[in-house]
């Protein structure tokens, strides 16, 4: 294993990302109107290769998840530990959920953001797309078509396909043992593809964070400041209150190192604002830095990235106050439940993907009666939420994982507790 570079590598891409950021404001400040810059640069050269970048990382996840969640199940040898598991995570899915959505209307209602402030005409310019109910999303679980659940990278679907194939391979016997040898090379395999596209990050996270930028530019926060804010604090009280206790409590880990730990994971999905294309590195991290045994994260990882969505729902719970608090509306103690639930319950049935959080907001806003344009308020500063959303949502795939691991004998303690990282000194920083 190339330690030596993999170390160097979440350096790499801080520094892309900041070359990106400066770039990127720069360019939205003093050559926003410079056709060639914006033709050939933006939407030219950082297009390219941040689409190519984000390309190739989505490009790994289905192949990956499938070949992984395969032979993980068929290591877990048998189908009661399997519903245990699955158990657990969709209890600690929906609980931590549950509590970030709490905190998030919690310090919305306390700050209060929104009020007084004067609607925007062009409010009425969202229209919003429909919300799957939940009765197809639990029937949509099942693939009628494998082949066509890969293809269209449904990702629930391919969890369940995955999970009879490895329960049959270790039905089979001695026959089920070539297919999973063939399954376990290939595992492999794709790791190291993932580590041939992990490589080129920095480029590629400079790449999209410099288009990102060059088009947001910082003005379109300065309205919308209090939303912002809210969303961040609520974030960061959620990353180091509930997941650190988790880690601490639960799992009984040092909460700073599993944070160190996950930089790289974390700068994957604040780039890319996709938990799916963060699936095949949040992956490899938690079984190569985290210790976590295939056999968990090949099935948790994934399953959270579809399900579990804490910063999303934070998003959404401070949307809500918000929006409620331009239009005036007075929302009630059973709205504010209203408002847990069908949050937590949206996230399960859509996919970690850009701006699905702003959809999944919409079915939100209609069940407390709140208008679904109110949207258009805050979409100016979405993008840039939801990278951050995104990073704390796949941190609580991994967090929950490790709880999960140390549940089940699976977590190895000495890779968790391996010190250099990146050229940092864990044990020196954690003591
Ligand atoms: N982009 C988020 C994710 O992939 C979902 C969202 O909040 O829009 O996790």
């Amino acid at each position: 294993m190339p330690k030596k570079n993999e170390m160097g590598l979440t350096t790499k891409i801080m520094i892309g990302m900041g070359a990106g950021l400066i770039l990127g404001i720069l360019t939205n400040l003093f050559l926003a109107d410079v056709a060639f810059v914006q033709k050939y640069i933006v939407d030219g050269f950082l297009k390219v290769i941040g689409s190519i970048f984000v390309a190739s990382l989505k490009m790994m996840v289905v192949p990956l998840v499938f070949v992984s969640l395969v032979g993980g199940v068929t290591a877990m040898g048998n189908v009661k530990k399997l519903g245990r598991i699955g158990l657990k995570a969709l209890v600690l899915y929906i609980a931590t959920t549950t509590i970030a959505i709490t905190i998030a209307l919690t310090l919305a209602v306390v700050v209060s953001p929104g009020e007084g402030m004067k609607l925007d005409s062009k409010s009425a310019a969202f229209t919003a797309k429909e919300a799957p109910p939940l009765g197809d999303v639990i029937i949509n679980m099942v693939p009628s078509n494998p082949v066509q659940a890969m293809a269209q990278g449904e990702m629930l679907q391919v969890i369940v396909f995955a999970l009879l194939f490895g329960i049959a391979i270790t039905l089979a016997g001695e026959r089920g043992k070539h297919v999973l040898n063939f399954f376990n090379d290939l595992d492999s395999v794709i790791m190291k593809m993932v580590d041939i596209v992990m490589a080129l990050a920095p480029i590629g996270v400079f790449a999209l964070i410099a288009r990102t930028f060059a088009g947001q530019g910082i003005d379109l926060i300065k309205p919308l400041m209090g939303y912002f804010l809210v969303v961040v604090g609520a974030m960061a009280i959620h990353l180091t209150g509930t997941l650190s206790v988790l880690i601490k409590v639960l799992a009984g880990l040092n909460p700073v190192r599993f944070f160190m730990k996950m930089r790289s994971v974390m700068l994957f999905a604040f780039s890319t604002a996709s938990s799916n294309a963060t699936i095949p590195v949040n992956l490899k991290t938690a079984e190569e830095k985290l210790g976590v045994d295939n056999s968990v994260a090949s099935f948790t990882i994934p399953l959270g990235a579809t399900i579990n969505m804490d910063g999303t729902a934070i998003m959404q719970g401070v949307a809500t106050v918000f929006i409620a608090n331009v239009y005036a509306v007075n929302l009630s103690l059973s709205d504010y439940l209203t408002v847990i639930m069908t949050a937590t319950l949206a996230s399960i049935g859509t996919a970690g993907v850009p701006g699905v959080g702003l959809i999944m907001l919409a079915m939100v806003l209609g069940q407390v009666g709140l208008p679904v344009e109110g949207i258009a308020l805050i979409i100016g500063v979405d993008r840039l939420l939801d990278m951050m959303r995104t990073a704390v949502n796949v941190t609580g795939d991994a967090a929950v994982t490790c709880v999960i691991a140390k549940s089940e004998g699976s977590l190895k303690r000495d890779v968790f507790d391996s010190d250099a990282e990146d050229g940092v000194k864990l044990n020196a920083l954690v003591k």
